[in-house]
């Protein structure tokens, strides 16, 4: 079951069903699943188009059932909680989840921020708890951090391992609950500098992205990486560093605050340090010439 079929609840879930699992998509509302079942069908086919698939794409599909409510969390073996990262609402759902599933199924989180003991604590058996960290676009990116909490057993943190092989992804084991883990703490640091620096209006963000990849082989400039994700929860990573006792690891300038105030959220608004076309493709904000 994953829980939240938002950017990566919905790419978690296209992963399962590729990797033959039966997924229960759980989101609040029907229109959020409608869309996220859309842009999954999207996705499947062209990963047939490209001969990606050892099967139909409709049979992929038909692995996915969009719900409304935790209840079928009683009948699965695995639950990835992939929902709005504020804690009050994942304390929510841990609590729920802990009292409908069965005792021995495995509780991940794939919080970004958020420590994993803690959402571990609101249930009765935090050695189930881990946290199964994906990068998104899920479908396209091969890594999985798998975090063990205070808490979480061994073999509920090697069994997050196996898990994630099955689904053909890498994972990387991070033994101790520390904020933003590991990649999240190198990335962003490079993020924080290049905020301030945009903010600063030393360079902009196409500069910065053309940058690191040209000059340190990133495939993907910070920007895109920001874009991508979404501001809204790469300010809300920032706050919680903050919170955490890390705040050398969230930009000192509000700037993605400010942006996700005026609806500039990343590509799902069309808009964030760049302009998305209907079609998708990214453009710069401003024209070079127009200051
Ligand atoms: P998103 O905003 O795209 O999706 C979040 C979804 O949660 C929404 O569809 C929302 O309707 C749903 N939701 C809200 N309340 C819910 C509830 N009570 N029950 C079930 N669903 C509920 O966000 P996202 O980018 O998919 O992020 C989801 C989680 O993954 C966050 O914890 C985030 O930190 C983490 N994460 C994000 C990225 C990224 O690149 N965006 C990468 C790694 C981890």
């Amino acid at each position: 079951m994953i829980v939240g079929a938002g950017f990566m609840g919905s790419g978690i879930a296209q992963v399962s069903a590729q990797a033959g699992y039966q997924v229960h998509l759980m989101d609040i509302q029907d229109s959020i699943t409608d869309r996220a079942l859309k842009d999954i069908r999207w996705s499947v086919e062209k990963f047939a188009a490209k001969g990606l698939l050892k099967e139909p794409s409709q049979k992929v599909l038909e692995r996915i059932s969009p719900e409304k409510n935790l209840s079928s969390a009683s009948e699965v073996d695995w639950i990835i909680e992939a929902a709005l990262e504020e804690e009050e609402l994942k304390r929510g759902i841990f609590q729920e989840l802990d009292r409908i599933s069965r005792p021995q199924t495995p509780l991940a989180t794939n919080t970004s921020s958020i420590p994993v003991t803690r959402l571990a604590e609101y249930t009765r058996r935090p050695e189930r708890v881990l946290g199964l960290h994906f990068f998104g676009p899920v479908p396209l990116m091969g890594l999985v951090e798998v975090v063990k909490g205070e808490k979480t057993s061994r073999k509920i943190f090697e069994r997050g391992v196996v898990f994630v092989e099955s689904l053909g992804k890498t994972p990387v084991r991070v033994q101790r609950d520390i904020p933003g883990f590991v990649m999240n703490r190198i990335f962003s640091a490079a993020l924080r500098e290049a905020v301030d620096l945009v903010d600063q209006g030393i360079a902009t963000p196409e500069d910065v992205d053309v940058g690191m990849r040209l000059g340190y082989g990133w495939n993907v400039g910070p920007f895109e990486i920001a874009d991508n994700a979404g501001l809204d929860t790469c300010a809300r990573v920032g706050q919680s560093m903050k919170a955490l006792g890390a705040p050398h690891l969230a930009p000192s300038s509000n700037l993605m605050e400010r942006m996700v105030s005026e609806g500039r959220l990343g590509r799902k608004a069309g808009k964030g340090f760049y302009r998305y076309s209907p079609e998708g493709k990214r453009l710069p904000w401003k024209n070079k010439n127009s200051g």
